[in-house]
């Protein structure tokens, strides 16, 4: 198949997925054939997607990016989920070596020093592994909201991602923050304790902060680099995500 018609092969879908609920669209993706991976940082939407596939028991593979920085609440909340739902998510973790190499260049906490040392940061503990969970897979389910940011508004239900050769399907990008809660709420997912403490997204400790009433839900993440469209690179493709400078992350 060439790009192109996995392009047309993913608009096609999208439009298929638009009129689904959460369940039917999961399911139509199990259905799709291949491997299919859904990596979940256990934030709040994730869990929601974690939560319909174990409900439904559908074969999509749960995987999580163990970057080592994570707030002990995220790495708790990993097994009570797989004791919730009866399923078992698979630990990605960076290489060793690796981050030797980036404490020697940068030192642990560089991150806070530049934004390429922020990235290569990223790239150790999340793009590499990430690369190892998707290694081999045709699907990568992603718990993306069209509302979780401005780089985030146009976020289809389902997309070609020519740099993975892989369909990236996005079952939540209509979704809510209240259908969220709903969700949560009906069908008793667990979830970080630290959303209600102003973290609406939380991601590696030492680079996520609570935000103010007001702020973008997002605000919290490598707030320092202070702009609305920084990313970690999971979501953008790398070549973009290595050439971004400070004013465009
Ligand atoms: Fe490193 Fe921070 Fe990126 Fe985590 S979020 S991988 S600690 S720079």
């Amino acid at each position: 198949m060439t790009a192109q018609n996995a392009a047309q092969d993913a608009e096609t879908l999208d439009a298929t997925l638009a009129g689904l609920d959460l369940t039917a669209r999961l399911r139509l993706v199990a259905e799709l054939g291949g491997r299919a991976v859904f990596t979940t940082s256990l934030g709040i939407e994730d869990q929601v997607i974690t939560a319909a596939i174990g409900l439904a028991g559908l074969p999509i593979e749960v995987a999580t990016l163990e970057t080592g920085r994570l707030f002990p609440q995220t790495v708790a909340l990993m097994t009570e989920t797989e004791d919730r739902f009866g399923m078992t998510i698979t630990r990605y973790a960076p290489d060793q070596a690796d981050i030797d190499a980036y404490a020697s260049q940068y030192g642990l906490n560089g991150f806070y020093d530049s934004v390429e040392a922020r990235h290569a940061c990223c790239h150790v503990r999340k793009l590499k592994p990430l690369a190892r969970a998707l290694d081999g897979a045709a699907v990568w389910v992603t718990g993306l909201r069209r509302g979780q940011s401005g780089n985030r508004a146009t976020t289809p239900f389902a997309e070609y991602d020519a740099e993975r050769n892989l369909l990236k399907i996005n079952p939540l990008a209509d979704w809510s923050l209240d259908h969220i809660n709903a969700y949560v709420d009906a069908q008793a997912v667990p979830i970080n304790p630290l959303h209600a403490r102003g973290f609406p997204s939380i991601g590696c400790e030492p680079c996520t902060r609570a935000i103010r009433p007001g702020e973008p839900e997002r605000a919290g993440r490598w707030w320092w680099e202070n702009d609305e469209k920084r990313e970690c690179g999971l979501h953008v493709p790398e070549a973009a995500a290595t050439s971004l400078t400070a004013s465009s992350l």
